[in-house]
This record gives C-alpha cells, structure tokens and sequence, in this order.
C-alpha cells in the first residue's frame, strides 16, 4: 500500500500521481506497477502503469491520460487525492527496460501516454550522465496532450513531434498520422544499429513495428509495450 504524496495537471486530460512506497525497492527505467482499485462492495479493477521516476527513491510517479469512458483511469486523473491509499504492486516487467550500463544509440517512439516509460528512460539517461545517443518520436493528439513537454525540451533529448488532430502556430504541416515516411525521416538510420523502445495504443505500437521491421531494422531491436485500446 501507497500513499499518494502530490498530484500534478500535466494536460488537460493527463495528471501526474506521486505515491510514496516506504520499502519501494527501486526501479529500472521502463518498468511498471499494477494498481488494484477495490470498490466498497470488493469490486476490484486492475490496470498496469508504467513507472516516470526511476531510481531507488521511494516517491514513485505515475502519469495518467484519462479515457473518458475507462473504469480506472478517470478515477486516478479526476478524483485522487494526497493523503489517498493507492495499492500498488511492483515494480513489474524486465525486458522493456534500458539500463545506464547500454551505450548504444537508443530510438525511442511514443504514442500518447505511451511516453510514459520512455521518459523514465530520459530520466535515466540524464541522471547516470549517459553518452548513449537518444532520439524520440513522439505522436500525440495535440500541442496541449503532451506529457513533461518542458522536461523533454530540456533533457537534451532530439524530439520530433507528430500532432495527430492539432498542430502549433506556424508548424510546417497540418495534422496527421504518423506515416512509414515520416517514421523513416525521424529515427536514427539503419547504419547506427539502434536499439528501438515503442509504446502506445497497440494499434499504434504494431503499425510502427510493422514499419521498422519493413525498412530494414532487425526485428530483435526492436522492444515494444502495448498500452490496450
Ligand atoms: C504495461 C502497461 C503500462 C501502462 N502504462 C500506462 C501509463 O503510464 N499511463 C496511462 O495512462 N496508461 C497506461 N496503460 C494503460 C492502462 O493500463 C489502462 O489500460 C488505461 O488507463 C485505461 O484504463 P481504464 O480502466 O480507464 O479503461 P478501460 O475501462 O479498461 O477501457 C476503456 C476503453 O478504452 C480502451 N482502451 C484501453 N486502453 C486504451 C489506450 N491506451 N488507448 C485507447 N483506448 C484504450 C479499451 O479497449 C476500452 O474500450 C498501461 C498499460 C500497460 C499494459
């Protein structure tokens, strides 16, 4: 059991929840927690988050977009407050992860909250002074859907935005899906050997693996985390 610490407004449909875990015992960037929801009458409802903090604190933060029409997730974005249980078990997952001790070049590839773990990533890059290069593809509704917009601009990180329904002032085309050309134009070239980390909504996550592997990028380094939907 948890005990949620702060919650914060990341957009208008997403919001950060801090939950402190005394005997947390850490966690690799990429990696997830189950919360378990139980109703008064014992109804229980179980959805997986993935884990933004990474390290041994025992602050753990989740980020959660809101499906209007979800069981869980409404709950945690609209009704959650500090002092709140949250039971959570963790942390969850050992292959979609990346460890400080990796050098290679990294491509990570975002659809909506499916940045979560990869900024965990970021974190980590960041915070052990990794030389790994980075690069994320990022696909996301709307300039106003983006999670940790400033923290990304700021980690040093190459991020390449795909706005799907809206697009800022001034940007250079209209709003789209992301295509196999633009993924081609947006990731690090074959040559580099990169190691890809994507994850989304699964008809998102399947497209684009569908994509790597069709130009030309070995379908082993390739990692994915399909969010539902
Ligand atoms: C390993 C893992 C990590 C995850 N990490 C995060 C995270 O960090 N942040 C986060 O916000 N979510 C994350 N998710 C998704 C999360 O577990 C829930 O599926 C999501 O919050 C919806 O739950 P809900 O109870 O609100 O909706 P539900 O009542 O379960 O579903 C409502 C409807 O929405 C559809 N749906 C479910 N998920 C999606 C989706 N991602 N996109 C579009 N439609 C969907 C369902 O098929 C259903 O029709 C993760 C999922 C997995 C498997």
């Amino acid at each position: 059991m948890g005990t949620v610490e702060s919650t914060s407004t990341l957009t208008p449909s997403g919001r950060s929840i801090t939950v402190s875990l005394p005997g947390w015992p850490g966690n690799i960037a990429g990696q997830h927690v189950d919360v378990r929801l139980t109703a008064p009458d014992g109804y229980q409802a179980v959805r997986s988050y993935s884990i933004a903090s990474v390290g041994p604190a025992e602050l753990v933060e989740l980020a959660v977009d809101k499906l209007p029409t979800g069981e869980v997730s409404p709950y945690l974005v609209d009704d959650v407050q500090p002092g709140d249980m949250l039971e959570l078990r963790g942390p969850l997952g050992g292959w979609f992860v990346w460890k400080p001790e990796q050098t290679g070049p990294v491509q990570l590839i975002a659809g909506g909250s499916g940045v979560v773990p990869l900024v965990s990533m970021v974190r980590s890059h960041t915070a052990s002074g990794s030389d790994a290069p980075f690069r994320m593809l990022y696909s996301v509704r709307t300039p106003d859907d983006v999670f940790y917009r400033e923290e990304l601009a700021g980690s040093g990180v190459q991020v390449d935005y795909v706005y799907t329904r809206a697009v800022p002032a001034g940007w250079p085309t209209g709003p789209g899906r992301l295509t196999k050309d633009r993924l081609a134009a947006s990731v690090f070239p074959v040559s580099e050997t990169p190691a890809f980390f994507v994850c989304g909504p699964t008809a998102f996550v399947e497209a684009v693996a569908t994509w790597l592997v069709e130009l030309g990028y070995p379908a082993e380094t390739i990692k994915t985390e399909r969010f539902g939907g």
